[in-house]
């Protein structure tokens, strides 16, 4: 059995340390100042988490799981400026998914106009279906 030095909480130990006397429980030891850690916030709901900045994949906005789930982060495309991209990454901070509003990549922009060219391709097909009908 030792003792903290420091609150005086007991533990069992096989084999007691050298430093007997000095010898701090887990609680003690744990540094006064915690590793910096900074906030997360959603951006639809205002709800946040705090973690550690090394785990935090920056990013311009945040969304939680909640709101991603029922499709909020659209909300997103409303502050995006013509022409430019949204970057969704998936567990930016924690359950939380990271969005970037930037200018694309010419490579970005190229499969951008490509997907748009399919998307109206797909909706002329879909309007000239339904006016045979
Ligand atoms: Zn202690
Ligand atoms: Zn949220």
């Amino acid at each position: 059995m030792i003792g903290c030095s420091k609150c005086g909480k007991k533990k069992k130990v096989q084999r007691l340390p050298a430093s007997r006397t000095t010898w701090k429980c887990s609680a003690c030891r744990k540094p006064l100042t915690p590793p910096a850690k900074a906030e997360v916030q959603c951006f639809i709901c205002a709800n946040s988490v705090f973690l550690r900045e090394s785990k935090i994949n920056k990013s311009d906005y945040y969304i939680c799981g909640p709101c991603c789930k029922h499709g909020r982060h659209r909300l997103l495309d409303n502050l995006r400026p013509e022409g430019f991209i949204l970057v969704h990454k998936m567990n930016a901070a924690a359950g939380y998914t990271g969005f970037d509003i930037r200018e694309p990549s010419d490579e970005e922009w190229a499969s951008v106009q490509r997907a748009k060219r399919i998307l109206e391709l797909e909706l002329q097909q879909y309007r000239e279906g339904r006016s045979n009908v």
